[in-house]
């Protein structure tokens, strides 16, 4: 959808995109200071594979520090962001038949992370009635001899969800249960939080060695683009890692990593500034989104994406367009409205689209006016 909007955007039509998974903000000065700094002082030379040993002992750090979690800089692999963090770790736990348990609406990359490595993804499927989170009973029944590993993304992207600690403890009781059993807690979203607090899996004692904790710098520090991810694990599974990337990637991007230890170790204003403006934002679109008749909104407490509900317009029509699912919604929207939105098939939501609201205000609300008007042709 992004780059089926870019190439309407260079013919010179006015798309507005909701489809992009990434804040709107540029990086920090203070960071990209550091990654200037770092290209003077030669930064230039191969990177040890599992990352420079301040940068991981700042990792070690700040997993004390704000999420509660002991590991110690040899538990910690830094990676070519999340995503190759997510890959490292499933490669080495999952084997081919074994199956994995991702909880829908789930991120993309989870499905298919899984299959690459030979597995098996199982599908435990959260409803909007009970705002995209599972029930504990779900994830129980899904539980098999081969279950290896369990995905859990606590913010959640696509629905922007964030279970609780009693919520949390009621998983992490179930992982307990089930010897060799793993469970990936994606936290990448932590900073990105409104309502309650951030909670990491791994700080259940009783399950920390069979948590591994990914995180990174691209959302909460305005840093996509520079490709660092990481991990905390248990020792055996980021000496794994370490052995994967010292074949794909070697150590990662030197100079994105020296940027990567000042966001780390930085004050946090500029995430406090760009949370800020995220709440601002989520206000604004979920109270437009809440006047659209046939739309059913579950406010999200964190990331940046809200998930409607859109399972009254499919069936309907234009008079022209039949929309049939997800994908056509959003296609409609492209096509009549100028905004690019997701489609929920690939987040494993086919009655959803995904809108992420990490974009300028005044865009947020044309985008919603010109939703509206499209949607309220359909009959
Ligand atoms: N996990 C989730 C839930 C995400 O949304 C993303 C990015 N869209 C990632 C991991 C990976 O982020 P990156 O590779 O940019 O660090």
């Amino acid at each position: 959808m992004a780059q089926k909007s870019r190439e309407l955007k260079a013919k010179g039509i006015d798309i507005i995109s909701l489809s992009l998974g990434e804040p709107d903000f540029n990086t920090p000065d203070y960071i990209k200071e550091a990654a200037k700094q770092a290209i003077d002082d030669n930064f230039s030379k191969y990177p040890p594979v599992p990352g420079y040993a301040d940068l991981r002992e700042a990792i070690s750090k700040k997993f004390k520090d704000e999420n509660g979690i002991n590991y110690s800089s040899d538990q910690v692999i830094v990676s070519a962001g999340g995503k190759h963090s997510l890959i490292n770790v499933i490669l080495s736990i999952i084997n081919p038949g074994d199956e994995a348990i991702i909880l829908a609406p789930y991120w993309v990359s989870y499905y298919d992370q899984i299959i690459l490595a030979g597995g098996k993804p199982v599908v435990v499927k959260a409803t909007i009635e009970n705002n995209f989170k599972i029930r504990p009973e779900q994830l129980e029944a899904a539980i098999t001899d081969k279950t290896r590993l369990v995905i859990f993304n606590s913010p959640s992207n696509p629905t922007g969800m964030i279970y609780n600690r009693k919520e949390m403890e009621q998983i992490a009781r179930i992982i307990e249960k089930h010897e060799g059993l793993f469970i990936i807690s994606d936290e990448i979203y932590e900073h990105i939080i409104f309502e309650g607090e951030h909670v990491s899996m791994a700080g259940f004692d009783f399950i920390y060695d069979r948590v591994i904790t990914v995180n990174g710098v691209s959302k909460g520090y305005a840093m996509t683009g520079w490709r660092i991810g990481y991990i905390g694990a248990p020792l055996w599974i980021a000496k794994a890692c370490d052995k994967l990337q010292g074949q794909f990637t070697s150590g990662v991007c030197s100079i994105a990593q020296r940027a990567a230890l000042a966001a780390i170790k930085g004050t946090g204003e500029s995430q406090r500034i760009m949370k800020e403006a995220f709440l601002r934002r989520r206000n604004l679109i979920c109270g437009l989104l809440k006047d659209i008749k046939g739309l059913k909104v579950s406010i999200p407490q964190g990331a940046f994406y809200v998930m409607p509900d859109i399972s009254y317009f499919l069936g309907k029509s234009d008079g022209k367009t039949k929309i049939v699912n997800s994908e056509d919604l959003a296609l409609y929207l492209l096509d009549k409205a100028q905004v690019a939105v997701v489609g929920g098939d690939a987040f494993g939501a086919p009655d959803c689209i995904r809108i992420s609201y990490a974009t300028a205000d005044e865009l947020l609300v044309e985008a919603v006016k010109r939703i509206k008007g499209a949607l309220e042709r359909l009959i």
